[in-house]
């Protein structure tokens, strides 16, 4: 189909501040000429039957691309807004606000738009569109779709597989590699359902690192989560998949949670510590300093109200995860400390971020100010990377690249509603770390993954996807 020229609307003004030569020389002559045609959106569903939007890019030589925004339900405080109706069908879950702010106040600005537009400045006309922190105006549900339905657009109007595309918007910081797969296998708190008392950490991810490329990572995953299934039935332990694909862990401590993971892993055949190891998100900050009684007594503020029920304060929480991180292989924590437990986060970092990757999510929120301030105040040695969080492409390449400057490794994550897009597949090329959960619809992910390994024969991550002082410890711990 050939689409008519649409003449720009609001973009008039754009079109002498955005020139071809923002574009590379050899691919000004591929971008001539080609626009941003029309802009659609529509809402969709996610993994968990919630409303998601959906929005497209049609180029002035009629191919769409779109994208479909994931949901998080473990939301960080300081994370882009996910503007929902709060009212209405889907239980208020609705997302028709935001598709009427793509159609609305975004289409008109960008519709128009020459590909020869660099990212970086596409995302500023839709930041500046919204003109807030958090993109609480029109919902980051409403821009970040748009900034990655363009990526792809320009990506294939540059003739770039998209993660070469998103390297180069950022000045090429990046080795590409396969990445290491998390896999969430035991999940909990607000992804599962559990029986009460079962252990509240949120996920317990194996990570293949002994593969030799992704391939065999994700055949060893599946693997050992089959195995998980296998073993909860012979033990008449209840069977139910959480929200990641991971079966609700009914166990009621993290040990016995981990005692159970290592014999599944042994029995598929696998070297405990040495092919795979363990990653935990305890998403903290979703125990942390509530009210909650402790016997008789109602215990206000700044504990942890962690496995069988113990209150632990924010020093005790660290010692309990150096302690089990003496048993049992665990390459890496994330959010072991609440968003707002900074004292708690800094002693934990000082006392194990020598050879533990402690990955900050809902303390740092894809945010490169508060990714500045934990490299200040010397909070975690990683981040958690969610372009929902963020909001758009070049702001989620941007935090990734300060990570990199700073010695920070990045994790590249989904969110627990999948939005059914392989998007994250193709930036976990930059940094070598991936979690997408472990079954279900998110094997899209990391199928995807190994595809792109197989036509760009990537070398896999693996151990050294983690610093050399974790790769260190690994070695010297259990790669015996
Ligand atoms: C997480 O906490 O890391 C996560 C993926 O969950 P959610 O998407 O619910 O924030
Ligand atoms: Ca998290």
């Amino acid at each position: 189909m050939v689409f008519k020229y649409i003449p720009p609307r609001k973009a008039a003004s754009l079109f002498t501040h955005f020139g071809a030569k923002n574009a590379g020389d050899g691919m000004a002559v591929a971008l001539a000429g080609m626009r941003v045609e029309k802009v659609v959106a529509a809402a969709g569903f996610n993994s968990r039957s919630n409303p998601t939007v959906m929005a497209g890019i049609v180029r002035s030589d009629g191919k769409l691309f779109s994208f479909a925004v994931d949901q998080g339900a473990s939301t960080g405080k300081r994370e882009g807004l996910e503007l929902l109706d709060k009212g209405g069908l889907f239980g208020g879950k609705g997302v028709s606000k935001a598709v009427k702010n793509v159609r609305e106040t975004l289409a008109p600005l960008v519709e128009g738009i020459p590909l020869a537009t660099s990212q970086k400045d596409f995302d500023a006309v839709l930041r500046k569109a919204d003109g807030t922190k958090y993109l609480t105006n029109l919902g980051a549900n409403a821009v970040l779709p748009l900034s990655a339905a363009y990526a792809r657009a320009r990506a294939d109007a540059m003739g770039l597989p998209l993660h070469q595309y998103l390297n180069n918007e950022i000045g090429n910081p990046f080795p590409i590699r396969s990445p290491v797969l998390f896999m969430n296998v035991f999940n909990a708190g607000k992804h599962a359902k559990q029986a009460e008392g079962a252990f509240p950490g949120q996920e317990i991810m194996i990570a293949p690192v002994g593969a030799k490329n992704a391939a065999q990572a994700l055949e060893m995953g599946v693997q050992a989560w089959a195995m998980m299934g296998k073993m909860l039935k012979e033990r008449k332990l209840p069977i139910s998949i959480g929200d990641e694909g991971g079966y609700a862990n009914p166990f009621p401590t993290a040990r016995e949670s981990f005692g159970f993971i290592k014999e599944a892993t042994e029995r598929a055949g696998f070297g405990w510590g040495r092919d795979i190891v363990l990653a935990v998100d305890p998403a903290a900050s979703e125990f942390f300093g509530k009210n909650v009684h402790d016997g008789d007594e109602m215990v206000h503020g700044r504990k942890y109200h962690f496995e069988n029920g113990k209150l632990y304060l924010p020093g005790q929480m660290g010692v309990f995860w150096e302690g089990t991180a003496r048993r049992y292989p665990i390459l890496s924590m994330e959010d072991i400390h609440a968003q707002n437990d900074f004292a708690g986060w800094k002693s934990t970092t000082k006392n194990i971020g020598g050879h533990m990757q402690l990955v900050g999510d809902d303390v740092f929120c894809t945010n490169k100010s508060l990714l500045n301030m934990g490299i200040r105040e010397g909070i975690a040695n990683s981040v958690l990377i969610k372009l929902n969080q963020n909001g758009t492409v070049y702001g989620t390449l941007e935090v990734m690249k300060r990570a990199l400057e700073k010695g920070y490794t990045a994790m590249i994550s989904h969110r627990s509603g999948l939005g059914m897009d392989d998007f994250i597949s193709y930036l976990a090329l930059l940094t070598g770390q991936i979690k997408a959960g472990s079954s279900r619809e998110r094997l899209m992910i990391y199928n995807q993954i190994i595809l792109l390994e197989e036509t760009y024969g990537l070398k896999y991550a693996g151990i050294h996807a983690f610093s050399p002082d974790v790769q260190a410890y690994w070695n010297a711990a259990w790669n015996r």
